[in-house]
């Protein structure tokens, strides 16, 4: 942490930051400038609150220079964190692509769209049976059953599951059925929650959440590992902004932020992102070209009557080009399409 004097300060005050400084365990380097005396507060305090010091008599500006997040972090692990959810690596040179219809909504549905992905390539197959929904009059989810229609279409598929755990008390069940457990955008910063999953043996996906900072996200992310889960993956799927023509914007810049600052893998979400079936696709190819080491997009066979997102889900055959390009992308940038 580095602090920064007032030009008028006086001896008194800079003694007095000094002392506060040693009181809460830093060593302080003292640099006196022409115009401004420097401090550099040394000492690995990830959670000190820097407001301690701005808030003092003669204090212009207080600058933090570490990651107040730590297990999350490059610096605590150089290299890129790789899982593997049966053969398929997560955060390794392939890229992965997981799709899916938004919800489970029938084995008709949740078997016709598992067919048609995995066709294109997939190995992952998305599906909320707990959904989200910003009114409680919309469709919640089919619950154990969607779980169960979710399974079953994966297997049948050779596909792997990836699905929305909502709450505490449904941990065991979605893991029972499940590969990777998704946390909403919703509920990245239900602490207590992330602190369960922490407990998890499954890979958590964790969504960013709807206005958070990458260092907040990165904060939620700290949760989860720092109680037992050393299996985290990061998902941008766009924040709130004041641009109103796309559903949320998506921060590309994101991808590249995080790859610098954290070991996790990153995945992008285009389709939350955006919330338009023709943005998706671009969004998705940007997505690769700047990082991410998947994404996860909607797919519906019948988008007209989805009973939740169909608007924003990709026709299977939209899917199936995007696919293709997403392999070229991949190949330009050295990497593959898992
Ligand atoms: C989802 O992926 O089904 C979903 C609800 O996304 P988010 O939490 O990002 O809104
Ligand atoms: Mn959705």
């Amino acid at each position: 942490m580095v602090v920064v004097l007032e030009p008028e300060a006086t001896e008194e005050q800079i003694q007095n930051v000094i002392r506060v400084l040693h009181e809460h365990g830093f060593d302080v380097h003292r640099s006196t400038g022409v115009q401004r005396t420097v401090l550099g507060a040394i000492g690995v305090r990830p959670e000190f609150d820097h407001r301690h010091i701005a808030v003092l008599p003669g204090v212009a500006e207080v600058i933090r220079i570490t990651d107040p997040y730590k297990l999350a972090s490059r610096a605590f692990k150089r290299e890129g964190s790789v899982y593997t959810v049966g053969d398929i690596e997560i955060g390794g040179k392939a890229v992965v692509a997981i799709a899916g219809p938004c919800s489970v909504e029938s084995e008709e549905q949740i078997f016709t769209i598992a067919e048609r992905v995995a066709r294109s390539g997939v190995k992952i197959l998305r599906g909320g049976a707990y959904k989200p929904r910003t009114s409680p009059y919309s469709f919640q989810g089919l619950g154990i059953e969607g779980l169960k229609l979710l399974r079953r279409a994966a297997d049948e598929f050779g596909l792997k599951v990836i699905t929305e755990v909502m709450d505490r008390s449904q941990i065991a069940e979605v893991e029972e059925y499940a590969d990777i457990l998704q946390v909403g955008a919703r509920n990245m910063q239900n602490y207590i929650f992330l602190k369960e999953l922490g407990k998890a043996s499954k890979p958590v996906m964790l969504k960013r959440g709807l206005s958070a900072t990458i260092d907040e996200w990165l904060m939620a992310a700290e949760y989860i590992l720092s109680s037992g889960n050393q299996q985290v993956i990061l998902c941008e799927r766009g924040i709130r902004t004041f641009e109103t023509a796309t559903r949320n914007t998506f921060d590309v810049g994101a991808i590249p932020v995080v790859k610098k600052k954290s070991h996790l893998p990153i995945f992008a979400d285009p389709s939350h992102a955006v919330g338009i079936r023709d943005k998706v696709i671009p969004v998705a190819r940007a997505a690769i070209a700047a990082g991410a080491d998947g994404i996860m997009v909607e797919v519906h066979h019948d988008p007209d009557h989805a009973l939740s997102d169909g608007p924003q889900s990709l026709y299977p055959d939209q899917f199936d080009t995007l696919m293709k390009e997403i392999r070229l992308i991949a190949e330009a940038i050295g990497r593959t399409l898992a």
